[in-house]
């Protein structure tokens, strides 16, 4: 029998007695002999092992288990009243870069942080859990519609607005992609956190710190990129990949000084396929390193018997942290015997200030092989002008949104501007990038950028075109 009791000091303890009746010789009863078992401690061991079973030990917040036990229980009733459930994936942006250039004390204060602010932001009866990693799920229930769904998620984007205290001297921006998924006739615990995890991966697609909605095109896509994943190996294995070139040219005399190699896949069943289709899945299958090494190689190949023509070639994050990245570049041109004087790589501006000082390193190192460095689709990072000082890279390409907008009135002629004026103060190198009218290419010219790249210019060629082209523009010299 379970007995709670008050000890000496007043305190409630929790105890087990065992009882047995005392009989004489002829079985009269008289007395009892007991036991009583103090289990206070061993109850308190119990319920913190099934709390540290059930829950996440950084946060606090209910794990997996839990969440699955609360989403078959809530989507039981939902089921019987006709409600409306939303499960909410949450993922932080760029939560690896904090962890990796911060440390990962900073990274945990970063979760704790985040926890509590969603705590604060979920109302009664909703669940909030820790999924793994820097993803959180939130199970919202007693909807009526979509919208009110919508809401919830538009509130817990907003909690992302402020930056977060982690203690590391000054308070952190954190931004979160937040994929919704809402209960359907066939929904299972399992469809709905699949359903709002492919949500959430379009929500990363579309912008940083975004919500997407589920929708079954989503399903497709998802579908289709896995199709994708599975034949990224036979794309190389079978020479589907192409290699085109888009001239860049000297802003003022259009005399053309590189050409940008531009990547596409010829999919045996799907046609042609741009960039935007398969690097990212490249990216997360590790397929991009050989993918890379290939682009490379054939673009020093081609561009072998082109006389004074550099190329830029495009890196991709993993390529730029990948730590035999020098020793595969320095191999591909000693193999094609192209001058690395006329090779320059492309890197993205957000994948440079991740990691700035290997960055510097690796930088420095291809460098001192006579490679040029270009900073991609400048504008759409977030660098400090502390780090693009130090960064050591020869020139800077203004990304087309900028670009586009100049001379409108909704457009950021004073940006460019800017940005130009800096650029060469750093003294570097300019391209615009995605140049489509002649306005554009004569702003382009009064703010004295050096390069222009874009439609205007040309379109991208293949290599063939590209042969011929250069037969031409050597006669007019
Ligand atoms: P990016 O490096 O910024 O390349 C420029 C993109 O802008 C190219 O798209 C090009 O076709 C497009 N473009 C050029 N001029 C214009 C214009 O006037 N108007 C418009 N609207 N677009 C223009 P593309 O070829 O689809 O490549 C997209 C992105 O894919 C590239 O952006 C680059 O980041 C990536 N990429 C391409 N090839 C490779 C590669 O070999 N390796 C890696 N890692 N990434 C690549
Ligand atoms: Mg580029
Ligand atoms: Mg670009």
């Amino acid at each position: 029998m379970r007995l709670r009791i008050h000890d000496t000091r007043g305190d409630i303890r929790s105890t087990i007695g065992t009882w047995a009746t005392l009989l004489d010789e002829s079985g009269d009863k008289i007395g009892y002999v007991g036991t009583i078992q103090d289990i206070t401690e061993r109850e308190a061991l119990e319920a913190r092992l099934s709390h540290q079973a059930t829950h996440d030990a950084l946060t606090g917040l209910p794990n997996r288990v839990i969440l699955g036990e609360h989403l078959t229980k809530t989507l039981a009733s939902a089921r019987r009243s006709g409600d409306l459930i939303g499960v909410l994936f949450c993922d932080l942006d760029r939560f690896k870069v904090v962890n990796d250039s911060l440390g990962h004390d900073c990274g945990d204060r970063l979760l704790v942080s985040v926890a509590d602010r969603l705590r604060s932001c979920v109302r009664v009866g909703d669940l909030l859990g820790r999924f793994g990693g820097d993803e959180f799920v939130i199970v919202t229930s007693g909807h009526s519609e979509g919208a009110s769904i919508a809401a919830v998620a538009e509130r817990i984007r907003a909690a992302f607005d402020e930056p977060f205290e982690i203690g590391a001297g000054r308070p952190m921006r954190c931004t979160a992609s937040l994929g919704v998924a809402h209960s359907n006739p066939g929904a299972t615990p399992e469809s709905l956190l699949r359903d709002a995890d492919v949500a959430m991966y379009r929500a990363k697609e579309q912008c940083r710190g975004g919500v997407a909605q589920f929708d079954e095109r989503l399903r497709a896509r998802a579908l289709e990129r896995l199709a994708l994943e599975r034949d990224l190996p036979h794309a190389l294995a079978n020479d589907e990949l192409v290699l085109l070139y888009q001239p860049i040219v000297d802003a003022v005399s259009q005399q053309v000084r590189s050409v940008e190699a531009l990547v596409r896949w010829d999919h045996p069943t799907r046609g042609r396929l741009v960039p935007e289709m398969f690097i990212s899945v490249a990216e997360e299958t590790g397929a991009i390193l050989e993918l890379g090494d290939w682009v490379l190689r054939r673009a020093c190949l081609d561009l072998c018997d082109i006389t004074d023509l550099k190329v830029n070639v495009n890196l991709s994050a993993m390529q730029l942290h990948d730590h035999l990245l020098v020793d595969r570049v320095t191999k591909i041109l000693a193999s094609t015997g192209f001058p690395p004087e006329r090779l320059v790589l492309e890197i993205t501006e957000s994948v440079l200030v991740a990691d700035i000082e290997a960055t510097i390193a690796t930088l420095a190192k291809l460098k001192a092989l006579g490679i040029a460095i270009a900073v991609d689709d400048f504008g759409t990072g977030y660098s400090s002008l502390n780090y693009l000082s130090r960064l050591p890279v020869d020139s800077l390409k203004i990304d087309r949104s900028f670009v586009q907008g100049l001379g409108l009135p909704s457009g950021n002629d004073e940006i460019v501007r800017a940005v130009l004026v800096l650029a060469h103060a750093l003294g570097l190198e300019t391209t615009a990038e995605g140049v489509e009218t002649v306005a554009q290419l004569e702003t382009l010219q009064s703010l004295r950028c050096d390069l222009a790249q874009g439609f205007l210019v040309n379109h991208p060629l293949d290599h063939a075109a590209l042969r011929e082209l250069t037969i031409i523009w050597a006669a007019q010299i």
